[in-house]
Order: C-alpha cells, then structure tokens, then sequence
C-alpha cells in the first residue's frame, strides 16, 4: 500500500464512509496519516472512595460478589451488576449489552470507567470494563483525539489509521542519517505510529519534534528553492507621481501615526525602485492598516496602473470595496472600484473583465476567486493581501505566467517576533507598525458569569440606546447535541425577545449565502441592525467603528489570540469601547486564560503569555491564528525547532541548490510527490 491509494480501495470503506472523510478533506492514505490527533486524552488514575461526585467521570477498581442479571425489558434488555471496593458499593447498569455479563467472572477484580451519575448511591451506566494490567497500559499512553464531522466517531478514525499500519504501508524515511542525528530527530515512520498512537507522553513529544521539524523544513526549503530560481523581476510600472496621494493623505480626518507613515513611505520607495518586491506589513489588530492600503495603492493608479487587494473572506471583500467607494467619493478621485468574489455572477465577471481591459487605473477587490479566476489584468502594478496567509507561492507564480510581476504586499496582525518573522518571510521585506492611532481609549474588560448575562444584555441596550452599536459572538451556529454552547440562531431569537422592538438584532454565521452575510454587514455597517449576533465569522478585519461592545459568548473556549483578534473588532472609532467575555466555565476563579484578557491589550504579550499557560498535556491546545497554517508545528512554541530547520536547510541549499547529491534523494522525492499529491487534492 501506499500514500496515494485512495480511502475507498480499503477494505470495508464504502461510498457512504469515503464522502465522510472527504467532508475533512481526507482523500488518500496519505491524507488519513496526515490528519493528526487534535488532542490526546488520558485515562485518570484509580479513584478513592473520597474523591467521588457526581457527574464525575471515574475509573474504579471493584469486584462482584453474585454473577450480573439481566431484565428482560419490552423495548430492550438490561444487565444489573453490584460490584464492591472496600466497604462500599458500586451499581452497574448497561443497556443493549447483554455479552458483559460472560465478561464479568465473579471474585475478580476490574476496573470500571464511566460517569458516575446524580444521587446518593454510586451508579454508573454504561460503564467501561478493564482488567487492572490493560488500564494500566491505558493509562501511560495518550488516546488520540480526532478532529471529526457528523457521521463519524473518534472509533472510526482510529481503526481507520490502525487498518492502514496494520497493512503494513511502508513509510521509508527521506531525511538524510546526518540530519536526523544531529537533531536527535526519531525516524518518520516511527514518529508518524506514535503520534497517531503514542506508548507514553515523552513517545508522543518525540514524535511530534520529529513531525514539526519536517513541516518547518519543508517549508522552508521550497521557499528557499523559490528564491534561488526567481530571478528578481524588473519593476515595469515605476511609480513616480504622488501628487493626488499625498493630498489626500493630507485630508483625512486623522494624521498618520508613525508606524504608518513609516509603512507608507517603505512601500512607496518599492514602488519605484528597479525590481519588484514583497513586503510584510506588521501591526496589530486596529494599527490601521487599511488605509497605508488603500493609500499605496492610490498612487499606483494615479500613475496609470490597477493595484489589487485581496481579502481572505467575502465579508471583508465587500467592506473593503464599500470603504474604497467611500474615500472615491469623499476626495472625488476619478478611479473606479471592482469587487469579485465567489458569489459573482457570470454577468458580472464578465463587466469587471472587461473593466480591467478597458479602464487603465482602477481598484480592484476580492477574494481568492479573483486570482482562480481567469481574469486578464492588464496593468497590474501592486498586489495587496489582507489578513492572509502568505500570499501563497503558486499564486505568485500563476500572476507571473500572466506576464504580470507586481509588488506585493502582505498585511497580517499575528504579533510574530522579528527573528521569526525573518525567518518565516525571509524572502518579504518587513515593516512594523507598532503604535496604535493615539485618539483611541483602551477597551474596558469584564468577565461576567454565564448566570449573570442578563446584566450584559441590559449593558448593551443602554449604549445602543445612547447611540452606539454591539456584537454578541457566539461558538456555534445552530443547536448541537453534543455541546451546550450558545449558538447564534437561538441567541439572537433570545436577545430579540429580550429586548423587544426598541433594539434591531441581526444575525450572520458562515452557513449563511453569501449575499445574505452582505446584506446583514451592509445593515450594520450603516447602523440599521444594532445588536449583530454572529459567529467568528467577524473575526478578521471587520470595521465597523460605531460598534463600541463586544460581548463574546463561552468566552472560556477560545483561544487566547482569538479572544484578541475578536475584541480588536470594537474600539475603532473615538467612543470609549467595552468587551464582555461570558464565562460558562465549571471553575468558581475566573479562567486565567481570560484574566490575561483583561489586563492586556497588546498581542505580543499576549501570544507569549498563552504560550506559558499551556501545560505539556495540551500542546495541540489552542491554534495561534490561521495564518501560517501548519498543521502541527506551531510558530511560537516551537521557535527552537524553527531555528534549527532553518539553518540546515541554509546549508543544504547552500550545498546543493538543486538537491542532486545522492543523500538529497529522499527530500527530493519528498518534494515531488508532495507536489503530486497537492494537484490531486485540488
Ligand atoms: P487594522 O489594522 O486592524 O486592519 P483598520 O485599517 O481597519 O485596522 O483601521 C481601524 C480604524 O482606525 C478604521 O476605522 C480607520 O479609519 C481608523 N484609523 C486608521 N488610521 C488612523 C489614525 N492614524 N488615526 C485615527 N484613526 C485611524
Ligand atoms: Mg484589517
């Protein structure tokens, strides 16, 4: 077997099982190993009689004196067993299982696993049966936990990976012995069983080191690779004049702050200079990068070329296209504004087509359709992405077979520290923008208890009854059997009995058409829906300065850098702004995550005091951000692994730029069939 059969030649999967694994973009065999345990769960240690409460999932070590029964039910069958530990009793009861009763020889002792239920007797259902030697072994070794979708179970995921080494699938190993030796890395195949199924914790962290160095090393070596057979192109479209702009920039109701000029002024000294180049734009949430955007691409048309912006979502597509609109007006500038994303229609591609022929100077926004797309541009100078991840090398490549090499531009808010992102972006020339615009109050925080929310919502009715406007931010979209979440669909039916007619609720979530999201941001961008019940949905890039409160539902399920990213959504116009974080959690103390929270604002802090509150048991805790989307490594906390990839992949390139020698053969290979698979998957 190998990496590339696909899911359905397994035994036993069946049409139905193969579009399961589809929905989580599982394909191939390769694909299964590639999808990485989300968590690891433990079994806990052998309870004592005094550590037991309801609703408590426990293991406990028991015995029956008298053989199980079964009662035979009219819809199904029962089986009652007492087991004892000590002086104490421990009722049993499973349904439709009548085959553990065989299971549970009497005078022996076994472990039972399970939640123990409400009342003053000890009753477990359903319970788990083990011998004592086999929970041992379970509890020194990690149960990976599966990233799922309806329809399939954490089991199915499981045996599937197990079917796959049980085939024995050769993995081989592409690192050359040296490298692997001096990383004290463990070999491939090895690392990929014990990340999937790990002996004991220090397997598993091995294994995971081994996976993170390979995902930073790839990656790096084909942005390496890049960089030595792009020969720089020249710069076609030298921009000289900036009259217009510099107007403008002069009218704008605020003054620059530092950190943008500083931005602005290295763009534009791209802009003209001989070569093409990429630049990262650095600042947090609110540093206001848009209009160092919308400003730079303002003096590529008034030099007769088109500039581009690219955003990761429709939402933000459309708000831009709104405030580029605006800004046109406001300083009569003689440019148009396209916006093409997924939802246009056929008509409508073919008018922003032929206004891109037609028209030199023009704005162009979008989606990742618009480069998909087979849009013609015709005097493309600048590419700008917004919130993105890396404007990817392949994009890059499909614009320069269009005979296009513009400057491009990546904007991103994720607090990386310089020597990473030297690393990271080593190929981008990089600007930061520290300050934030000096005219802003800082948010004022509270954590407020889920019992509490009412004082919340009346919160919100008097600011949005002073003028202002909120967003209520909820995990889920829709009600869900296996959490009790709040989702938006009920929330905002709650808020809108709560509050009556005085007050507008809306509601967005990313199942929602894509012209119904921008109908609902449209209505609370111009201030008609006043209360904006929505997912994360509204987590990147939303302005919608008027907004002056947030309160973030569950707020104890978020990531740390999420919660931030969300907040950054209120505290963008001159009114003092509030966010609100909901805490459902069990613990009486408030969650320290949140606590973080409230005493910073500043996403540097931030992303390195959510590296600290992670414990070694839950390092596929809490993503960082979508932006450099590894799928294991995580850019803060494996920041040594990084630098170590980074230097021998310097060495190896350096040695062997087009990976020849015969102890590169592997990473070669590597590299090709990982091409390979990236084309099938598409
Ligand atoms: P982000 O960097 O998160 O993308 P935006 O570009 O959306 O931030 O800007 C946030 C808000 O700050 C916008 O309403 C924008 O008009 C405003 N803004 C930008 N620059 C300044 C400034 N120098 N002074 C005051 N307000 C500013
Ligand atoms: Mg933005």
């Amino acid at each position: 077997m190998d990496y590339m059969e696909r899911l359905r030649d397994l035994k036993g999967v069946g049409e139905k099982t193969e579009k399961l694994y589809q929905k989580l973009d599982i394909y191939t065999v390769g694909d299964l190993l590639l999808h990485y345990p989300r968590s690891y769960q433990t079994f806990p240690p052998l309870a004592n009689y005094g550590e037991l409460h309801p609703n408590s999932t426990v293991a406990i070590l028991a015995r029956l004196k008298s053989p199980a029964r079964i009662r035979k039910g009219h819809r199904m069958d029962v089986t009652l067993a007492t087991a004892f530990f000590g002086d104490h009793s421990l009722e049993l009861i499973w349904f439709r299982m009548p085959y553990v009763r065989s299971q549970l020889a009497v005078g022996e002792a076994f472990v039972f696993y399970g939640k123990l239920e409400e009342g003053n007797r000890l009753k477990m259902s359903q319970a788990q049966i083990y011998t004592p030697d086999k929970y041992r072994t379970l509890m020194q070794q990690p149960q990976p936990v599966y990233g799922l979708t309806r329809g399939l179970t954490n089991n199915n995921v499981r045996k599937m990976v197990q079917t796959v080494f049980d085939s024995g699938i050769h993995m081989g190993e592409y690192l050359p012995p040296e490298l692997l030796e001096s990383n004290q890395l463990v070999p491939y195949e090895w690392a990929m069983k014990q990340i999937h199924f790990p002996m004991d914790f220090d397997h598993l962290l091995r294994a995971r080191q081994r996976l993170v160095y390979d995902e930073f090393f790839f990656f790096l070596l084909e942005m390496g690779r890049n960089r030595l057979e792009e020969v720089p192109a020249e710069n076609h479209h030298l921009i000289t004049k900036t009259v217009q702009m510099r107007a403008v920039q002069k009218q704008l109701p605020f003054a620059l702050t530092g950190g943008q000029e500083e931005a602005l002024e290295d763009i534009l000294e791209d802009l003209r200079a001989p070569q093409v180049s990429q630049r990262l734009i650095q600042g947090d949430v609110g540093s206001g990068k848009t209009i160092v955007a919308f400003l730079s691409m303002l003096a590529c048309l008034e030099n007769g070329y088109q500039a581009v912006i690219m955003a990761p979502t429709e939402v933000l597509a459309r708000q831009h296209e709104r405030e580029f609109t605006k800004l046109c007006q406001k300083y009569a500038l003689p440019y148009s504004v396209v916006c093409l994303t997924g939802s246009s229609t056929v008509k409508q591609r073919r008018e922003i087509q032929s206004k891109i022929l037609d028209e030199g100077a023009l704005f162009i926004i979008g989606t990742h359709a618009l480069i998909q797309d087979p849009v013609e541009f015709r005097k493309l100078a600048l590419v700008v992405t917004d919130e993105q991840h890396r404007f990817g090398v392949r994009q890059r490549k499909m614009l320069a077979s269009k005979g296009q090499s513009p400057n491009v531009l990546v904007m991103s808010a994720t607090p990386i520290p310089r020597t990473l992102a030297m690393i990271l972006y080593g190929d981008m020339n990089l600007s930061v923008i520290r300050d934030l615009p000096a005219s802003r109050k800082k948010t004022k925080n509270a954590v407020v208890r889920a019992e509490k929310k009412r004082t919340a919502w009346q919160f919100v009715a008097k600011e949005v009854l002073a003028g202002r406007q909120a967003y209520v931010i909820c995990p889920l979209v829709e009600a869900s059997d296996v959490s009790e979440d709040e989702n938006v669909i009920d929330y905002a039916q709650t808020l809108k009995d709560f509050y009556g007619d005085q007050i507008t609720v809306g509601l967005l979530h990313g199942r929602m058409k894509s012209k119904e999201k921008d109908r609902v941001m449209e209505a609370f961008s111009s201030g008609k829906i006043q209360v904006l019940v929505s997912t994360t949905v509204v987590e990147v890039g939303v302005n919608v300065p008027n907004a002056s409160v947030m309160v973030i539902e569950n707020a104890n399920r978020f990531g740390l850098a999420q919660l931030h990213q969300l907040r950054g959504r209120v505290g963008r116009g001159a009114d003092q702004a509030y966010c609100i974080f909901i805490d459902s959690s069990d613990s009486e103390e408030i969650p320290r995550r949140l606590e973080v929270l409230v005493h910073s604002d500043d996403g540097f802090t931030i992303a390195s005091e959510d590296l600290k509150l992670r414990g070694p048991g839950d390092f596929f805790g809490i993503r960082q951000s979508g932006e450099l989307d590894f799928r294991i490594a995580d850019i803060y906390q494996d920041a040594n692994v990084l630098q170590m990839a980074s230097e021998d992949c310097r060495e190896i390139l350096a040695a062997d730029p087009k990976l020849m020698f015969e102890e590169h053969a592997g990473i070669r290979n590597f590299l090709e069939r990982r091409s390979q698979e990236v084309y099938t998957n598409l």
